[in-house]
C-alpha cells in the first residue's frame, strides 16, 4: 500500500529515514523537512477540526517544491519504489481536503511551475501548472486576447488546482467551465512518465480514449498536471456590467430562469440572498437591495453587448425587480472575485459548493436557508447560472474555529450536499470530505472509476483516500453509513446547541467571552490586512472591462 513507508514517519520526532533519502537525492531547496513547515501544508481553505485528526494524519512528511517537469518525475519515480503518497497542491484553495494529505508522505506545492507563454498564432496560452489565474488573463489580455473562464478564486487558485477540480466559474455560462478550455495537458503519470494528453496546435477531439477529460477533475488521483495549453477567445470590443435587486429569492430565482430560457448570452451571472447581502451591510457596504441581487457581465461587439443589455433588463423588469445605476453594476462587479469576503465576519467560513438543476434555485436556496437558520448561525448563499441548465451554490455559515462547538457545525457542510441531492443535484467536488458520497453519487459507475484508478495506479501512491476511495490513516475504508450517520449527528447536535447560542448572545459579555472577542477581532483585522495584501484582482476585471 501506498503508506507503507510513511508509517515509519516519527510523529514528533525525526523525519523517515526514506524523506532523508529524497533530500539528498533532489536539488538543495527542493526537499523540506523542515517541521515548522509541514506545519502549513495540513490544511487547505477549509479548516480541518482538531478532533478530526484521529482519523487522518494531514501533516505531510516531505514538501517538495519542484521548479521543472523533470524534477516531479524523479519524484514520482522516487514514491512509487518507496511506497509513499503524494498529494499535489496548487494554492489550496479549494475546501474539500484535496490537498490535505490522508496520512502523512510527500506534498508537492507546484506553484514554483509557473511560466506562462501565449501563442498568437494558435490563440492559445501555455501554462504551468503552478500558475495563478489572475496572471494567465492578466498575459492574455496584454497579447489582445481573453481566457473564456477563470474561478472567482483567481487572484490565488493555480491553474492545475482549477483542472483537477473540473471547475466552473465566472464565463462559464457562456463559454464552460474548464473542460472546454484545455487543449492539452504535460502530465506525470504514478508510473513517473511524462506525457502530453490531447493537441497543442489543434482542437484535441480525436479517436482514442480521452485521457485528458480523465485527468480534468480527478483531483489529484490520477497524475500531477505541469503544464496545461489552453484556448483563448480575441479580447471583447465593449463590456458592459447590469445589477438587478429583487424582493425576494422568489423573483430572484424566476428572472435567473427567464434568463436562461431566453436567447440572451451573459459572459457572467451571479447572484445573492437576503442574508449575504446583510452580510456585506454588517462590513460596512452600502447594499440598496436587500431581498436579492443579481449581477452580470456582458461583453463583445458593442452593438450585441448594447442589445443584450437591453434585453436582459427587460427580463429584470418582467420578473418583478428594479435595474440599479451603471455605477453600482459596475461596483457589484468590481467585487466579484471577493465575494467571500465576508468571512470577516467569521473568522472561519465553512461552506459547500454543490450543483442543482436550475429550475429548482429558490427552492433550493430556500431550504439552504432553512438549514442556516436551525443551526443559528449567520451564514448565506451566493449563487452562479453555471450554465442554462445548471445553478452553482455556495452556502456558508459563519462561525470560530477556536470554539468547542464548531466541530458540531462541519455538519452543516454535509446537510447543504445532502440537499443537493435530494434536489437532483450534487456537491461540486468530492476530495476527502464527499468521497464516502461517491457511491451514491455514481452507483455501478464508481467500480469502472476504480478500475481505471488501479490500471494507472497500482501502487495507490497518487492522492491516496481521495474521490474513489475514502480511507482513515488506518487504511481503513470508511463506511458511506458510518459517516452518514456521523455527519447527521453531528449536525444535530449542532442544531440543539442554537437555542443555547442564541441564549448567550443576549446575556451581558463575560471576562471570558469579552477575550475571545477580542481574539476574533484581531483574527478579523489580520484578514482585512490579507485581503489588502492579496493581488489586485484588476488585472482579471481588466480583461473584461477595458475590451
Ligand atoms: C473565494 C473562493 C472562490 C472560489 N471560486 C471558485 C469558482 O468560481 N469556481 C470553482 O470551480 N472553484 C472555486 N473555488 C474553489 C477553488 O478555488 C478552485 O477549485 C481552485 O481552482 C483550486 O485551485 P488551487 O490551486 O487552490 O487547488 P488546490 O486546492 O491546491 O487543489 C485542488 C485539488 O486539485 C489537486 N491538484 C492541484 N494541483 C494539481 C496538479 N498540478 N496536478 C494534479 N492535481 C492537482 C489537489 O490534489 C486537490 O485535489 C473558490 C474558492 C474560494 C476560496
Amino acid at each position: 500500500m501506498a503508506d507503507r513507508a510513511s508509517k515509519e514517519t516519527t510523529r514528533r520526532g525525526s523525519p523517515p529515514k526514506w524523506a532523508r533519502q529524497l533530500e539528498r537525492r533532489m536539488d538543495s531547496g527542493l526537499v523540506s523537512l523542515d517541521p515548522a513547515e509541514l506545519g502549513l501544508y495540513d490544511r487547505d481553505a477549509a479548516p480541518l477540526p482538531a478532533s478530526a485528526k484521529w482519523a487522518f494524519n494531514p501533516r505531510p512528511d516531505a514538501v517538495v517544491r519542484p521548479r521543472t517537469a523533470d524534477q516531479v518525475r524523479k519524484v514520482v519515480r522516487f514514491a512509487v519504489k518507496a511506497g509513499v503518497p503524494i498529494v499535489p497542491r496548487g494554492a489550496a484553495t479549494w475546501g474539500f481536503g484535496g490537498a490535505v494529505p490522508v496520512n502523512g508522505g510527500i506534498v508537492f506545492d507546484l506553484q514554483g511551475l509557473s511560466g506562462i507563454q501565449v501563442d498568437r498564432d494558435t490563440m492559445t496560452v501555455t501554462a504551468g501548472a503552478g500558475a495563478i489565474w489572475r496572471d494567465v488573463a492578466d498575459l492574455a489580455h496584454r497579447r489582445g486576447f481573453m481566457l473564456p473562464a477563470y474561478p472567482t478564486s483567481a487572484p490565488g487558485s493555480t491553474v492545475g488546482g482549477w483542472i483537477n477540480t473540473g471547475g466552473m466559474g465566472v464565463g462559464a455560462f457562456k463559454y464552460g467551465g474548464i473542460d472546454k478550455q484545455v487543449r492539452s495537458m504535460r502530465v506525470v503519470l504514478p508510473n513517473g512518465e511524462l506525457v502530453r494528453l490531447g493537441f497543442d496546435r489543434v482542437i484535441p477531439n480525436s479517436s482514442g480514449y480521452d485521457l485528458k477529460s480523465l485527468v480534468i477533475g480527478s483531483e489529484g488521483t490520477l497524475g500531477v498536471v505541469t503544464e496545461a495549453t489552453l484556448e483563448l477567445v480575441p479580447a471583447p470590443e465593449s463590456t458592459r456590467p447590469l445589477a438587478a435587486g429583487f424582493p425576494s429569492g422568489k423573483e430572484l430565482g424566476d428572472f435567473v430562469q427567464l434568463l436562461a430560457r431566453s436567447r440572451v448570452l451573459p459572459f457572467h451571472v451571479s447572484f445573492y440572498d437576503p442574508a449575504h447581502l446583510s452580510n456585506l451591510e454588517r462590513l460596512g457596504e452600502v447594499v440598496p437591495y436587500g431581498g436579492g441581487l443579481v449581477s452580470m457581465m456582458f461583453e463583445g461587439y458593442s452593438s450585441v453587448v448594447d442589445w443584450e443589455w437591453e434585453a436582459a433588463a427587460e427580463l429584470v423588469k418582467k420578473a418583478g425587480g428594479e435595474v440599479a445605476t451603471e455605477e453600482y453594476a459596475m461596483t457589484s462587479w468590481d467585487d466579484h472575485l471577493f465575494d467571500l469576503r465576508v468571512a470577516r465576519n467569521g473568522p472561519t467560513l465553512l461552506m459547500n459548493e454543490v450543483f442543482v438543476p436550475l429550475s429548482r434555485t429558490t427552492e433550493v436556496m430556500a431550504g439552504m436557508t432553512r438549514i442556516i437558520e436551525a443551526h443559528g448561525v449567520p451564514g448565506g448563499i451566493v449563487g452562479t447560472a453555471a450554465s442554462r441548465s445548471t445553478a452553482s451554490l455556495m452556502p456558508y455559515a459563519l462561525v470560530d474555529e477556536r470554539k468547542w462547538s464548531t466541530f458540531f457545525a462541519y455538519g452543516l457542510v454535509d446537510e447543504f450536499a445532502q440537499l443537493s441531492l435530494d434536489m437532483g443535484g450534487r456537491p461540486a467536488g468530492v476530495g476527502l470530505w464527499m468521497a464516502y458520497q461517491m457511491p451514491d453519487l455514481h452507483s455501478g459507475a464508481l467500480d469502472a472509476m476504480r478500475a481505471v484508478k488501479q490500471a494507472l495506479d497500482p501502487k495507490n501512491i497518487m492522492n491516496p483516500g481521495k474521490l474513489v476511495h475514502a480511507v482513515s490513516k488506518f487504511d481503513l475504508a470508511i463506511p458511506a453509513g458510518v459517516m452518514s450517520m456521523g455527519t447527521k449527528t453531528i449536525s444535530m447536535v449542532h442544531a440543539l446547541l442554537a437555542d443555547e447560542r442564541k441564549v448567550k448572545r443576549s446575556t451581558p459579555t463575560s471576562t471570558a467571552t469579552k477575550t475571545s472577542n477580542d481574539e476574533a477581532e484581531m483574527v478579523e483585522e489580520e484578514r482585512a490586512e490579507d485581503l489588502e495584501d492579496a493581488p489586485d484582482p484588476g488585472a482579471v476585471n481588466k480583461v473584461e472591462k477595458e475590451g
